[in-house]
């Protein structure tokens, strides 16, 4: 299959960590390579961000990354890309004159919108290209949990629904997110689950570990925002303290680049103000972003990692933390309910809850051979359920389906093209 996938403002090309930068990215660019590895030939469409890119950019056999003009080239907020979706179907669509696919897939509802406008006008030309959609996060579960934090476009409201009952198939990457998109009024029948995998050649148990001093090293990588609750963590060292576990660091992985690097993050500022407050400051390290094969080393050499999110599309980091076979302390939202199964390969919490995560890791650090046993049995499910080539596997099989149910809704979204 000649595959368009549309990725508005991750590209597979990006660096990781940065407030912009995380799951998308890995997703689109490890299912790209697995998919090419299956024989197809996958072009990614991304917005160009930088005047210094090349239009067309070979990451792979078989994987080529398009950068097309829409707003201007330089970093914007993912927040403000709305206006220029326009502009990025104009230039796939051109694109496609020469490059035509035999489907399209959306990541990101802003994806999905100018995956949408592409289609339509290729509609004309005789025959409809089937577009699936990844949400990878939904507007409906930010703004439940972030509120007037919330800075996404007030017309993400209508849009996203519409894009979700306007293409041919959704992949949702968790069964709490099917719940979400029914509740969006999504046929059940319109969608499939292929979840995220993680890079099993790079995240292993076996290999290069970082040394550390003598204390336990509990870990969190991420990009450094709010929502992925960094502070519960700093609340739950001070709570270890209070129980007379104090010989424990938190290594914290993420945040922003560029020339200020963490001095300029104002989450990693307001961590530290806060260990400050709590008394447990020199038990923080914030190390800022790591590339990604570097992740790894680190990894290894923690004795736990936790990822305790308010809410969470789906989340890498647990997967590549039982890869490397390292117990996870995650909390019990989104994707995280399906990948950490309680009590065998971590230990799962409520959300926003410093104690309990507190309870768990003390759990853990009083007893290594519970920690030992779930990172082996949280590597074994990893390697059986979560490699990219089963998930490359399972999307293949929603591409199929929709490419049989492609002319029915390719006509209807002729119809309902005004609305979107
Ligand atoms: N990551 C990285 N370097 C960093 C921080 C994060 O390579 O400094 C990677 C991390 O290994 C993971 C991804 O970014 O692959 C984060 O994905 P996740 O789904 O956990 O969170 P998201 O960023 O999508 O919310």
């Amino acid at each position: 299959m000649r595959i368009s996938m549309v990725s508005e403002h991750a590209s597979p090309l990006a660096v990781l960590g940065g407030v912009d930068a995380g799951g998308q990215n890995v997703h689109v660019a490890a299912l790209s390579a697995s998919l090419a590895k299956r024989g197809h030939s996958v072009t990614v469409y991304t917005r160009r961000d930088n005047g210094a890119l090349p239009t067309r950019v070979r990451m792979r056999p078989g994987v080529e990354v398009v950068h097309i003009d829409a707003g201007p080239p330089e970093p914007v907020s993912k927040d403000e890309l709305l206006p220029f979706m326009g502009q990025l179907a104009d230039g796939i669509s051109a694109d496609w004159d020469c490059n035509p696919p035999d489907i399209v897939h959306g990541h990101f509802w802003m994806s999905g919108v100018a995956a949408l406008d592409a289609a339509r006008r290729n509609y004309g030309s005789g025959y409809p290209v089937p577009v699936l959609q990844t949400f990878h996060a939904l507007g409906t579960v930010k703004r439940r949990h972030q509120g007037v934090q919330d800075t996404s476009p007030a017309q993400r409201a209508w849009l996203e629904p519409s894009v979700g009952r306007n293409v041919d198939r959704i992949i949702a990457t968790c069964s709490d997110e099917v719940f979400e998109l029914t509740a969006m009024g999504v046929p059940r029948s319109n969608i499939s689950i292929a979840p995220c995998g993680v890079d099993l050649e790079l995240f292993g148990a076996t290999g290069e570990v970082e040394p550390r001093g003598r204390r336990h090293r509990i870990m969190s990588v991420g990009r450094l925002v709010p929502r992925k609750g960094v502070d519960l963590v700093v609340r739950a060292l001070r709570l270890l303290k209070d129980q007379g576990i104090d010989d424990v660091e938190l290594l914290v992985v993420g945040g922003a680049s560029g020339p200020d690097g963490l001095g300029g993050d104002p989450e990693a500022r307001r961590l530290m103000e806060l260990a400050g407050e709590l008394g447990v400051a020199d038990q923080v390290v914030l190390r800022g972003q790591i590339p990604q094969d570097k992740i790894p080393t680190v990894l290894r050499s923690a004795d736990a990692v936790v990822c305790v999110p308010w809410y969470e599309p789906f989340g890498i980091v647990p997967l590549e933390a039982m890869a490397c076979g390292v117990p996870v302390v995650a909390a019990s939202v989104g994707g995280l309910i399906d990948t950490v199964v309680d009590r065998k390969t971590g230990l799962q919490v409520p959300p926003k809850d410093p104690e309990a995560v507190a309870c768990a890791l003390a759990e853990l650090l009083r007893d290594p051979q519970l920690a030992q046993e779930l990172g082996r049995a949280g590597r074994k499910r990893v390697r059986t359920r979560y490699s990219w080539d089963r998930v490359a596997a399972d999307t293949e099989k929603a591409y199929n389906l929709a490419r049989n149910s492609g002319a029915l809704s390719g006509a209807l979204r002729q119809l309902e093209g005004e609305a979107l």
